[in-house]
């Protein structure tokens, strides 16, 4: 690892300060799970000479339901998350997607805001000392096309050339699924835009921006949401592919559907041709298998990740069976 200076910001001015000061030379840190993985291996071209420590900013660490939403601070530990009573009870989805993310100590290091600004676990990039300065870090090919894809995108790439990474985070399209909004230090975004593709990140924030809090809608008494993970290992393990879905159902049909996969392109995936599918019809095994079906409709597998299709047809199709049995 390499020497860098260490500021523990008391607010969020402080941090956002201090990441105007150093510009693209600082690096947030939260619980570090991540990033100090990536120091350590010195995967990037580049090395931080300041890292921002945001743990020691106050009330930044803590959920509650306030306005019709539930407000979760981008430093609450996913562990928190995971085994909030309410939370189970209210958004079984965001609760089930915590407690599968990781091990129990990384689920007690991690934060949530960490979980949705990580960055990509392709075995290209992430291979310590920059052996392969790929297109995501500013270089001119991608490595992954043509070599190991198996766990790469299944709807085609982005980044000029193509970059194939998969978003990994397993909260991600849980946020995105309820209709959440993500707090920055500057601004208000619906989660579902708050994704991007870019050289060295996978968020729209600027360098001097920071998360602050994850807003999340209450429910209506017409809504379920369920999230569904598919992992090589069930103790700990990135997703190979997950699913999340909130449905509203009103008269024995479905009214209103939002379902998000992820690890299955470059950013969170809203399923929208599963949604229109399930839209009007009544939850039961043929309809769910349709719009499990429709959702795979676009997928442009690469050479060695064509078993990710019937995974991601089986967890859309298994997550809306499971709102029906979670009743009214
Ligand atoms: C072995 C292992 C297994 C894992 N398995 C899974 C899994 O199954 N599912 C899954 O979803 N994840 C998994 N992860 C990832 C893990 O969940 C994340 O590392 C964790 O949530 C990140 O939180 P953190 O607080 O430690 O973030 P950090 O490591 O501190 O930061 C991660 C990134 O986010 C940025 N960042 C952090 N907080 C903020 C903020 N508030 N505003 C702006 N930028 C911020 C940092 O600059 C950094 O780039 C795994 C990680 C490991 C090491
Ligand atoms: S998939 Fe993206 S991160 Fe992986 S080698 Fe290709 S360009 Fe790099």
């Amino acid at each position: 690892m390499k020497k860098f200076t260490h500021v523990n910001a008391s607010s969020i001015d402080e941090a956002v300060s201090w990441l105007g000061r150093y510009g693209q030379k600082a690096s947030v840190i939260a619980g570090g799970t991540d990033l100090l993985g990536k120091l350590k291996d010195e995967i990037l071209p580049t090395y931080p000479e300041a890292v921002i420590n945001i743990k020691t900013i106050p009330g930044l660490d803590s959920m509650r339901e306030e306005e019709g939403m539930l407000k979760i601070g981008a430093l609450t530990k996913l562990h928190d998350i995971a085994v909030n009573p309410e939370v189970k009870e209210r958004y079984p989805a965001l609760s089930d997607a915590a407690h599968r993310t990781a091990s129990p100590n990384i689920r007690q290091m991690g934060s949530v805001g960490g979980n949705i600004c990580q960055d990509i676990r392709c075995w290209y990039y992430r291979n310590s000392y920059n052996r392969f300065p790929c297109l995501r870090k500013g270089g001119g090919r991608c490595y992954a096309i043509e070599g190991d894809n198996r766990y790469h995108s299944i709807f085609g790439g982005s980044v000029e050339g193509g970059c194939y990474a998969v978003h990994p985070s397993d909260t991600a399209p849980v946020f995105i699924a309820l209709g959440a909004k993500i707090m920055t230090s500057k601004r208000i975004v619906n989660a579902e835009d708050f994704f991007d593709v870019v050289v060295g990140g996978t968020t729209i924030l600027d360098e001097d921006e920071i998360v602050t809090e994850i807003q999340v809608p209450a429910p209506t008494d017409d809504q379920r949401s369920a999230f569904m993970k598919f992992a090589l290992r069930s103790s700990i393990d990135f997703p190979i592919v997950n699913c999340a879905v909130m449905i509203n159902e009103s008269n024995g049909v479905v009214s209103a559907a939002r379902i998000c996969l992820n690890a299955v392109f470059v950013k969170p995936y809203r399923a929208h041709k599963a949604e229109e599918a399930i839209l009007g019809k009544a939850i039961d095994e043929s309809n769910a298998e349709a719009a499990g079906e429709a959702a795979v409709s676009g997928a442009k597998p690469l050479m060695y990740n064509r078993y990710m299709i019937p995974i991601a047809k089986a967890l859309v199709k298994r997550a809306i069976l499971a709102c029906k049995n979670r009743g009214s």
